[in-house]
């Protein structure tokens, strides 16, 4: 065997050979290095495992994440840190890991070792040549919670929609997309959200073609030029159905002010519309029985003046010599006039409650003295009729107490002349009695109780009602105008109080009410008067009055002439200014200088109240009496007359005892 000895060459080769190798191994074992580096360094969850499900390696973003020490992960089966709800989940992932299908994407929740959930997106590889797992996993819990968060704020978002009746939509004008939300699709009552790729179309079928143009001007011309857009329209729903929408769109821009993009809203204002018209429909309603108040008001107001002239006139007149004919023509004219008056008051009353101008007048009433007053108003027909009239005052009743007289004179009054009307034999009384005592405050009741004709059962509630007697026949038998006992209920109802009635048909009747009245013990002061004047009560005779001088001013000739004829029966040598404004009746005072003013309250020019307070500012014309003649029509007027200086005042139409008494008593001597 010949032992060849290697050459220079050889060796320098296999020495090149082994450094070579040398270098590949320390190669490989850096890049190992690197490998468990970046694992270890990995923010990611990787391991190995096998099929009893123990993980073999783990690296530190296990302990990090999952809590977990190394030692403790590696100890027992990973299933056994699964959220129970993952479990058989898992499971089943793992048992799908084969040779065929080496590779399983799947998510499930891991129990952190504080109790938490986290949830992990993994990836796992079966290692055919050592049949273990290498997997690698990403904590997605963030991403999760934020999912859910979206959800439920969207689910809010909905139901929010919901309840406000608004749908929403957007749509993407690169990509042409038009999403709706899904209370969009109930607005538009579209069953199944459908998969149209042109819902703009469908949309637009909805609106009116006048609508849908508007439509499309208003979207191009808030792509255009950047600006929103809202409408309010009718839609018409496949079934025919019509509602009432509220529509607006606003552009989305980019960084360079492009639209890109629009988005809006449209609500359902159906019920609202639909509300909003009742109110119309209802303040229409009342303007229309307003201005029927206003009307009657104000055409009573004109009738009552020439009826004034009539009442007034025929009063002096049956004063007068006829004969037995004319003189019972002239009484029917006065009654006929009378009757009427009573009617406009009426109507003029009920159409100032109804407008709601009517307000209580309150001051101190002597009510004893009241209800023996009305009384003395109907003895005169009870004595004709043969009817027994009682008045019964229970000693309890307080005597002075603040109300509206007259108005509570105006509500016993009428159920006593409804009760004298309707009663031909027996009695109609008049009780006033106190049912309780409270804190100043008396709870009086009064009651008109008659034996008259008594009302069916059935009209027992109808009578009450405005314009309503309780069979037609009653007009003709008893005339009237049905609005007495609905004035006197609405007047009760000022003082929170109400009309009640007990009667039996052909037995009689029993109307009645109670009212809370302030009580007063002392009578009050009178009210201080402006003029420094002697009164005098006793009636002087009209001889002692020829240096008299009078000055009415009134603007309405008829009132004028009744006032003028009413004072020459008083005084027939007295002289008398006339002034037809409040301007006139100021001039004529100043050069005059008259014993008394009778004064109209609405006159052109210068009303009583303006003329009243430019005569009061001159110190010598201070001690003048104005009478004030008042309509009445408004409430405080007594009040405003006092305050603007006026002396005292006589509602109109003019009663001939009243002025007289008036002007005696404070006519300078
Ligand atoms: P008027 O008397 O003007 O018709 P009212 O409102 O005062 O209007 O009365 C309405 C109706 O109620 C009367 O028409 C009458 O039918 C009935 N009525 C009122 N008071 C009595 C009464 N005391 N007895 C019988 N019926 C009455």
């Amino acid at each position: 065997m010949i032992n060849v000895k290697p050459t220079y060459q050889e060796l320098l080769e296999k020495a090149n050979e082994q450094e070579i190798q040398i270098k590949k191994v320390i190669t490989e074992k850096n890049a190992i290095t690197n490998f468990e580096f970046f694992v270890n360094e990995s923010p990611d969850l990787v391991c190995i495992a096998d099929f009893d499900c123990y993980f073999k390696v783990v690296n530190p973003a296990f302990a990090r994440v999952l809590g977990y020490s190394k030692e403790e992960l590696l100890s027992k089966p990973f299933i056994d840190f699964v959220h129970p709800e993952d479990l058989e989940k898992t499971k089943a992932e793992v048992q799908f890991l084969t040779y065929n299908n080496p590779s399983v994407d799947f998510e499930n929740r891991y129990i952190t070792k504080s109790g938490g959930v986290v949830y992990l997106q993994w990836k796992a590889n079966l290692n055919v040549s050592n049949n273990l797992i290498y997997a690698i996993a990403r904590d997605i819990t963030e991403t999760r919670k934020t999912q859910k968060k979206l959800l439920s704020s969207e689910r809010s978002l909905n139901e929010a929609q919901k309840i406000a009746k608004i749908g929403s939509w957007d749509f993407n004008l690169m990509t042409q997309e038009l999403n709706w939300s899904n209370e969009l699709y109930k607005i538009f009552e579209i069953q199944n959200k459908p998969n149209n790729p042109n819902l703009y179309a469908e949309y637009l079928s909805r609106f009116t073609p006048e609508d849908a143009e508007l439509l499309n001007v208003n979207v191009a011309n808030t792509i255009a030029n950047n600006i929103p857009y809202e409408m309010e329209h009718q839609i018409v729903l496949d079934n025919e159905k019509t509602k009432w929408v509220f529509c607006t769109g606003v552009p989305i821009v980019d960084d360079t002010n492009t639209v890109i993009a629009l988005k809006g809203v449209v609500q359902d204002i159906t019920q609202k519309k639909q509300i909003d018209e009742t109110i119309k429909a209802k303040e229409k309603a009342e303007a229309a029985n307003k201005a029927k108040s206003d009307f009657l008001a104000n055409m009573s107001h004109e009738i009552r003046t020439p009826l004034n002239g009539i009442v007034g006139f025929t009063d002096l007149l049956l004063k007068m010599n006829f004969d037995k004919d004319q003189l019972e023509y002239l009484n029917m004219v006065n009654e006929s006039a009378n009757t009427l008056m009573d009617i406009i008051n009426n109507i003029l009353d009920f159409s100032k409650i109804e407008a709601g101008k009517l307000e209580l007048d309150f001051e101190e009433i002597d009510l004893h003295e009241l209800s023996h007053q009305i009384i003395n108003l109907f003895k005169y027909e009870a004595n004709y009729k043969k009817i027994d009239l009682i008045i019964n005052i229970d000693t309890k009743v307080p005597q002075y107490i603040i109300g509206d007289s007259i108005r509570l004179k105006q509500i016993v009054l009428n159920l006593l002349s409804n009760a004298m009307k309707f009663t031909f034999f027996g009695h109609v009384r008049l009780n006033v009695n106190l049912v309780e005592e409270k804190d100043g405050f008396s709870k009086i009741k009064f009651s008109v109780k008659d034996t008259g004709i008594g009302i069916k059962t059935k009209n027992q509630k109808k009578i009450f009602q405005s314009f309503v007697q309780a069979d037609s026949t009653t007009t003709r038998k008893y005339g009237g105008t049905g609005l007495g006992l609905a004035i006197s209920n609405q007047l009760l109802g000022l003082k929170n109080s109400e009309l009640k009635l007990k009667s039996t048909f052909g037995e009689g009747s029993d109307f009645f009410f109670t009212i809370e009245f302030e009580k007063v013990n002392e009578k009050m002061e009178e009210l201080p008067f402006i003029p420094e004047i002697k009164v005098k009560n006793k009636r002087d005779t009209s001889e002692r009055h020829s240096d008299l001088k009078i000055l009415i001013a009134e603007d309405n000739k008829i009132n004028m002439l009744l006032a003028k004829t009413l004072i020459k029966n008083l005084f027939d040598k007295c002289t008398i200014i006339e002034a037809t404004n409040g301007y006139e009746a100021v001039q004529k005072v100043l050069t005059t200088i008259p014993d008394i003013v009778l004064m109209d309250i609405q006159m052109p020019i210068l009303n009583g109240y303006d003329a009243s307070r430019e005569i009061r500012k001159l110190k010598e014309f201070r001690h003048i009496p104005i009478i004030a003649l008042t309509a009445g029509v408004l409430s405080g007027e007594k009040e405003r007359c006092l305050e603007h200086g006026m002396t005292d005042y006589i509602s109109k139409p003019i009663n001939r005892v009243e002025l007289e008494e008036t002007v005696f008593k404070w006519l300078n001597e």
